[in-house]
This record gives C-alpha cells, sequence and structure tokens, in this order.
C-alpha cells in the first residue's frame, strides 16, 4: 500500500511543493484535445480557442484519447446532423466569438516556437527558452532547429506517434543530457581547470539528474523492449524505459 500523508497542517491554497518538470510530453493523442504550453503544461489561448479547435478536429473526423469509447460513437454520429451553423467554429478559434464569463478564465496567449515548428507552443517568453535550451533545441522540426537532420527527425517523429510515443519522451531525457553535457563541457572549457576532467565523468554528471529522478512507475511499467533487463542493472541504464515515470499530460493519467 501506498499513500500520501501530511505530519504538519496546511492552510487553504498554501503551496505545499513546487517541483520542476523533468522531462514530461503531452500524448499526441492529447494534442487534438487541448493546447497546452509545451513546457509547463498549463492551458493556453482561451476557453473559446479550447472549445474552438476541438470542435475542428472533431469536424475533421480526428478525436482525441477519451473519445473513442464505445457508448459514446452514436452520439457523435447523431451529433453530425446538427452539426453548428456555418462558421462558428472558425469564429470560436480566431477570438471573434465570446461565450459568456470566459472572461474570468483568461489563458496565456501562445507564443510560436522560435525554431518555427508549428508543434510546440508556449505560454510565455521564459517556458519558450527553458524548453529551447533543456532539450527542443535538437528535437525541434522547425527551420532553426539545432538538429543534425530534420528528415530523420521527422522520421523518428512520425515511428514514435505511430508505435508508442515514450520514445518522444525518451528522446527529450537523452537531448536534454547531450545538451548539459555540452554546457558542463564550455564551462570546463572556460575555468580551464587544472585537473582534467574526463567526458565520460562529465557526461555521467549530465545524466545526473535523470539518473536521480528513475523511479520505478507505481501504477504501469512500459514494455519498450528493456522488460528483461535485470533489476540491479535498472538505474544504470539508460534504456527508453527508465524514463516513463515523468510523462505529463493534463488530463489523461498513465
Ligand atoms: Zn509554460
Ligand atoms: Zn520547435
Amino acid at each position: 500500500m501506498r499513500g500520501v500523508y501530511a505530519n504538519s497542517e496546511f492552510q487553504e491554497d498554501e503551496l505545499i511543493l513546487k517541483d520542476e518538470i523533468l522531462v514530461g510530453i503531452q500524448h499526441s493523442s492529447n494534442k487534438v484535445d487541448c493546447l497546452v504550453c509545451s513546457f509547463c503544461f498549463r492551458f493556453i489561448g482561451s476557453i473559446e480557442k479550447q472549445i474552438g479547435r476541438k470542435l475542428y478536429f472533431k469536424n475533421m473526423g480526428l478525436s482525441g484519447c477519451c473519445g473513442g469509447g464505445g457508448g459514446d460513437s452514436s452520439e457523435s454520429s447523431s451529433s453530425n446532423h446538427n452539426s453548428l451553423p456555418q462558421g462558428v467554429v472558425s469564429s470560436l478559434m480566431n477570438g471573434e466569438m465570446a461565450l459568456p464569463h470566459t472572461d474570468k478564465f483568461p489563458l496565456p496567449s501562445p507564443l510560436s516556437c522560435p525554431g518555427g515548428c508549428q508543434e510546440a507552443f508556449y505560454c510565455s517568453g521564459s517556458c519558450a527558452e527553458a524548453d529551447w535550451e533543456s532539450s527542443h533545441s535538437l528535437l525541434c522540426t522547425g527551420e532553426r532547429s539545432e538538429s543534425i537532420s530534420r528528415e530523420a527527425l521527422g522520421e523518428f517523429i512520425k515511428h514514435s506517434n505511430e508505435t508508442n510515443d515514450i520514445f518522444l519522451l525518451a528522446a527529450k531525457a537523452i537531448a536534454f543530457t547531450i545538451l548539459r553535457y555540452r554546457e558542463l563541457k564550455a564551462e570546463h572549457v572556460n575555468k580551464q581547470a587544472k585537473q582534467s576532467v574526463s567526458k565520460q565523468s562529465l557526461l555521467l554528471e549530465a545524466w545526473k539528474p535523470v539518473s536521480v529522478g528513475y523511479k520505478r512507475s507505481f501504477k504501469k511499467r512500459y514494455d519498450c523492449g528493456g522488460g528483461k533487463q535485470k533489476e540491479e542493472g535498472d538505474t544504470q541504464t539508460a534504456k527508453g524505459c527508465i524514463v516513463n515515470y515523468w510523462v505529463k499530460s493534463p488530463d489523461r493519467k498513465l
């Protein structure tokens, strides 16, 4: 049995813990349902935009992770008959139409990715910058991407979306490590440290946050090829499986 308990009293609305996300992604299927910041995962845009784009994707025949239930299908096919008047969806999306009381729930305006891809959006410049510096510069498919091959990256993303999007999360953890390694190496060169540090130890240092963050998932452990590995080797192994603990999605739980 596992549980959380407090050994001191907290006031209502008191912030108990604020922790930084090491790496996280929104499930690709969930992107149809909600527009969130690609770094901190808060909702962005407006209530109208959220509803408008959901209706837009539904009209296109795409549904998110929660719309595929069996009982749902008859309802959704009949709702096609009383579809909304033309223009409603677009005016919701472009901000021409305001729904009642939505001004009470303002959301940050979405910022596009600085690399120029159409995949990542942010709630703020600081989130865009933090994501770019921690991993997105190597995983961006836009014009200003720092990836060695945008074509190969595109293939990889397609493959992940078609098979298991845990690969995208693993890629984030690896990109994070590479960028941290480069940063540590540059710092080391700048300092002209007297004792030379091996590349290996810098790499291990860069990997440290991920290795420390590793915990066995308490709900479900993905078997992505590393399922047969020995338990004692787990913490040191950079297999895709080990990062599943950090998956974050606004409304879909693992
Ligand atoms: Zn954000
Ligand atoms: Zn990008």
